[in-house]
């Protein structure tokens, strides 16, 4: 089964939710970046939550990156996102030895900063300290802040004996401004031990889990989107990083005589370019 993402309402509307099944997203991700355990696990939470908060922007052309920069060896990670459920990331340390669940002592103390590109001249960027640096958690706590909105998130990653992806998934529910006290409770009692991916796991839809948390609820899947992990690059698009380098650095990389190499921090594609093409680069700016 593909990854995909279900977006819809419940009770009466006073509840919007987006989940999705991630599990050929992350495994992308864990082979393109040869990631350990547990940053397999961490990158996986992150590019589930911003495949999520993708498919919450408006627009066609809005991208959502979500920036964590952290004081555990994991030093930091990256998710860029579209609204049609285009995906991608990468981390600063991909080879961190701890234990697969260990997510919180690899990431440690830290800021995530969620940056929303919708056309403005200046994106606009949230900031919030990391709270448990479990990533979902983390999430929960921006949309509070930043955006003043309760929602629930929870972002899951279960590995199998390879340490191949076995389920990753997970779901944002937010509470409308009108929700009653009554959901409220009713949610907080149903998320409270409720996993996402042990549901998945056993072999549920996201469809089903979703219905399976809002039992006794009216549930309307407004849509379906798939979702996959993906890069845009291109030779034109790595071409505009080597010309902001400068012309000292270019002319430096020409002087050496050898072909440079530029590698895609996202999908990790090689390109290179010769110095003949570094020199094109100079005279035609
Ligand atoms: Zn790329």
């Amino acid at each position: 089964m593909s990854d995909y993402i279900v977006r819809g309402m419940a009770a009466d509307n006073q509840v919007r939710f987006f989940a999705c099944c991630s599990t050929e997203t992350v495994e992308k991700a864990r082979i393109t970046h040869n990631t350990s355990p547990v940053v397999t696990n961490a990158l996986g939470r992150l590019l589930t939550g911003g495949v999520l908060m993708g498919a919450m922007c408006k627009n066609d052309s809005d991208t959502l990156t979500i920036r964590v920069e952290c004081q555990g060896p994991l030093h930091g990670m990256l998710v860029t996102a579209d609204s049609k459920g285009n995906v991608k990331g990468y981390v600063s340390e991909t080879d961190v030895m701890l234990p697969a669940k260990d997510v919180a002592k690899a990431i440690d103390l830290g800021v995530m900063s969620v940056i929303k590109d919708i056309g403005m001249k200046e994106p606009y960027v949230g900031q919030t300290h990391l709270v448990s640096s479990e990533i979902a958690e983390d999430l929960t706590y921006y949309f509070v802040t930043s955006e003043q909105i309760p929602s629930s998130v929870a972002l899951g990653v279960l590995l199998d004996d390879n340490a191949a992806i076995r389920v990753a998934g997970g779901f944002i529910i937010q509470l409308m401004p009108f929700a009653k006290d009554e959901i409220i409770t009713f949610l907080e009692e149903r998320l409270k031990d409720f996993s996402f991916t042990s549901m998945l796991e056993s072999g549920m839809s996201v469809e089903n889990i979703i219905e399976t948390i809002f039992e006794g609820y009216d549930v309307a899947i407004t849509d379906t989107l798939p979702c996959s992990y993906m890069c845009d690059c291109s030779k034109e698009r790595v071409e505009k990083a080597v010309i902001s380098l400068g012309r000292k650095e270019i002319a430096d990389m020409i002087d050496e005589g050898k072909p440079v190499e530029v590698v895609c921090d996202f999908c990790r594609t090689k390109y290179t370019f010769s110095p003949d093409e570094l020199l094109k680069l100079l005279t035609t700016r």
